[in-house]
């Protein structure tokens, strides 16, 4: 039977909120909401089964919400017969079910989905009027707004520039405490003695519909990596919302002094562990950041912890999405460096004997989570300074983690971690070696490598090949004022370091 509805509202998998604006003035007498589960979202990258469950959960819980209110929602899932295993096969059936009048979303996060929606109502002929995501705290227009005219794009100066439009940790005209950013005290280390008792994260038994969901990832995608046996993320508002109250009380006052320490086995440390939430839109940033702010005014947490959590979300997250969409799809394809290896088949098993990528890599693939330097520090690095292709290291990042959707995964991974878009994102390339890793964990004491050499047969393969990295791109570094101390310690190296360092690298190259 076909029915004839004003609005047909589409819904995809991250954009899970009843206050959304595709559903603002949804009348359900006329209108009606299309969601589906179809195999190209988990394979267009391979998706990890914990990813794939978050998604598919999470929108089963909502469709039921939905449908408790008496909506109309044509929802096809994952086994369904018939799927036809696209988006766009899945919406096309669905407008010649209804023939809607228009249809009615708020905008994608992927440029990818974008494409291939607009390409089916213009087949059917059909106006698709995209909303605005009331998600963020700036709209693409402002970032544009914001980036034209300028050579390089900054996060500091846009960041400042929401300060003052929010008046978010501000006092007047000035921010809270006369500083923007306490970054530099962010970057304490656990010592000898390691982080001792920390809380514990929040985590969320499986349900009827999540345990569903997980025998039908195991089934149907048996051979996706990593496991979904330790799932616990939030899938509701409900639990996403007690997972934000457990931050801020317990969390947030040490979250600032150790954003960037790591340490052996400990993945959850005092990390937010809520961008899965914000990302499928469970939570609005604006409740996030308004709950931060106010532990700081009741003195439960300090500035520096709340500046520096307050500067992910208000600065960074907006930013790397203005970036997304102002740059793509040319942005998904740039390769500055160009960098041609393979992504090393350990990044699917976590099976290496460098002692920190396995455990990043490990807790990845079993909990679909890993924390901000565990990203950009240790598996991130590891990629570049190898050389691996941004574009092999980018599709690894979207389909491992549970909080991956391309427009804030494809900026973070291709122009902060790997360097691949020259620098639009990132001031300079995030290098180091061994060191670093030993100096902010204690990976390095369990590691059968040696982070102080560059040669041997003990050396740490990050820092052979952070000084090959180094030669290999003097040149291009030499334009970057940032660089100097860096090239200045190349300089001390001999000609015979040098060639040894070189060809130890492309020995480790070889074997991966
Ligand atoms: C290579 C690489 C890939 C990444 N891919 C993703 C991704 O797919 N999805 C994703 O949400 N984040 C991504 N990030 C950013 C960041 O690592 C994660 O947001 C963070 O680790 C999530 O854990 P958390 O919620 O405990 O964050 P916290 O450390 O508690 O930070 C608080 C919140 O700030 C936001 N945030 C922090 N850093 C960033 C950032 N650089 N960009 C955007 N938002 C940020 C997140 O919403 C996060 O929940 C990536 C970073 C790197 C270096
Ligand atoms: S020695 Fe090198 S490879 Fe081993 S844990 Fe330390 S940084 Fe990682």
């Amino acid at each position: 039977m076909t029915i004839h509805l004003r609005h047909l509202v589409l819904i995809l998998g991250d954009q899970l909120d009843e206050e959304a604006s595709g559903l603002r003035d949804f009348d359900p007498k006329r209108d009606a909401i299309w969601m589906a589960e179809v195999d190209e979202e988990s394979t267009h990258v391979t998706s990890s089964k914990q990813r794939t469950t978050v998604f598919l959960s999470a929108m089963r819980h909502f469709a039921a919400r939905l449908k408790a209110r008496d909506w109309s929602v044509i929802y096809t899932a994952l086994d369904a017969q018939n799927n036809s295993g696209t988006l766009a096969g899945e919406l096309d059936m669905a407008i010649l079910k209804t023939q809607p009048e228009q249809l009615v979303m708020t905008a994608p996060g992927d440029w990818r989905v974008l494409q291939s929606l607009r390409a089916v109502a213009r087949k059917h002929d059909l106006n698709l009027e995209i909303r605005d995501d009331t998600h963020f705290f700036s709209t693409v227009r402002e970032f544009a707004e914001h980036a034209q005219g300028r050579k390089q794009l900054r996060l500091e100066y846009f960041y400042r520039e929401m300060r003052h439009k929010t008046g978010i940790l501000m006092d007047g005209k000035k921010p809270i405490g006369d500083q923007w950013n306490f970054d530099a005290d962010n970057r304490g280390s656990f010592g000898k003695q390691g982080p001792g008792l920390i809380p514990p994260p929040s985590r969320f038994a499986p349900d009827a519909i999540t345990q569903e969901v997980i025998a039908l990832v195991n089934q149907r995608l048996a051979k996706h990596p990593g496991s979904a046996a330790s799932f616990g993320w939030p899938v509701t508002r409900e639990d996403a919302l007690i997972a934000l109250e457990e931050f801020i009380a317990h969390r947030l006052p040490n979250f600032g002094l150790y954003q960037d320490a790591m340490w052996e086995g400990e993945l959850w440390l005092y990390h937010s562990h809520l961008s899965c939430a914000l990302n499928l839109k469970l939570l609005n940033p604006r409740e996030v950041v308004a709950a931060a702010e106010n532990a700081f005014r009741t003195g439960h947490a300090p500035l520096q912890a709340v500046e520096g959590f307050v500067r992910q979300l208000l600065g960074w997250r907006e930013y790397v999405r203005g970036i997304y969409w102002t740059q793509m799809p040319d942005y998904a394809e740039r390769n500055e460096q160009d960098a041609q290896a393979p992504l090393p088949a350990f990044y699917w098993t976590g099976q290496t004997d460098m002692a920190c990528l396995r455990d990043a890599i490990q807790q990845t693939l079993a909990h679909g989570y890993a924390h901000h330097i565990q990203r950009l520090m240790v598996t991130g690095l590891y990629a570049l300074l190898l050389g691996v292709k941004p574009q092999e290291v980018h599709h690894w990042y979207l389909g491992v983690f549970v909080d991956a959707v391309e427009w804030v995964e494809l900026p973070n991974t291709l122009g902060m971690s790997q360097f691949a878009d020259g620098g639009m994102m990132a001031s300079k390339p995030y290098i180091a070696s061994g060191k670093y890793i030993d100096r902010m964990s204690n990976h390095c004491k369990g590691c059968r490598f040696n982070p102080a050499l560059s040669t041997g047969a003990s050396a740490c393969p990050f820092t052979t090949l952070y000084w090959d990295y180094l030669h290999r791109h003097a040149d291009m570094l030499a334009k970057n004022p940032r660089m100097l101390m860096q090239l200045k310690n190349l300089n001390r190296l001999s000609a015979e370091q040098l060639a040894e360092i070189s060809a130890q690298a492309q020995a480790h190259r070889l074997q991966q």
